[in-house]
């Protein structure tokens, strides 16, 4: 939980304004998962300002703008990279899955496809850019069969996979890019799409 305070005091440092801001919840994001956005650009089944009795359970969560009277996780004002657009999608039979908690715990190795280039991507609900950066790996997924995605679900930087993986990463994601011996190649921090392409590129040399 601190993980989340101290992201919420980085989101409140990002956005300049007074000390009223929130943490994202999922409320938002899973609402997006199932459909319209409304004229605000939010989820229509989440949007507080197109039912205002829904601002209860934000500000329960403590997911709340206090500036813009906005769940932190609709605040467009607060995080301009904010989209619940469709993401393009990865192909169906696309080689991606998510790396059970136990197995990631043991290390990255098991994340890994053989005879693939993986990329063993770390990511949260509350992570703006990882959902652009999800985006761009599905892409990716299309144009190239013999490129694996392994996601690894963090809650907060408390959670155990954090404390293990993420030390000494300032932000999300996190891409960590194998080559198809299982070498780990580079890491990508943030959304940089560049910079993962170069290290795709790395990989198959
Ligand atoms: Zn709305
Ligand atoms: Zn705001």
């Amino acid at each position: 939980m601190r993980g989340l305070l101290l992201l919420g005091a980085l989101l409140m440092a990002s956005c300049g304004g007074p000390p009223a801001h929130g943490t994202f919840s999922a409320l938002t994001a899973n609402a997006g998962d199932a459909g319209a956005l409304c004229a605000h650009q939010v989820p229509a089944e989440a949007c507080t300002r197109c039912e205002p009795s829904r601002a209860a359970s934000f500000k329960k969560v403590g997911d709340w703008c206090g500036p813009h009277e906005v769940p932190e996780s609709q605040c467009h004002a607060c995080h301009p990279d904010l989209s619940f657009e469709p993401l393009p999608e990865a192909p169906p039979g696309a080689d991606q899955r998510a790396v059970p908690r136990e197995v990631a715990l043991t290390g990255l190795a098991g994340a890994t496809a053989p005879g693939k280039v993986t990329v063993v991507d770390f990511w949260a609900v509350w992570c703006v850019p990882c959902r652009r950066t999800a985006g761009e790996l599905n892409l990716r997924l299309a144009h190239d069969p013999g490129l694996a995605v392994r996601k690894i679900q963090v809650a907060d930087w408390d959670d155990p996979l954090a404390v293990k993986y993420l030390a000494g990463t300032p932000e999300l994601p996190l891409l960590v890019v194998f080559d198809a011996q299982g070498a780990e190649v580079g890491r990508v921090k943030g959304h940089r799409p560049a910079e993962l392409d170069a290290l795709l590129a790395k990989a198959r040399q």
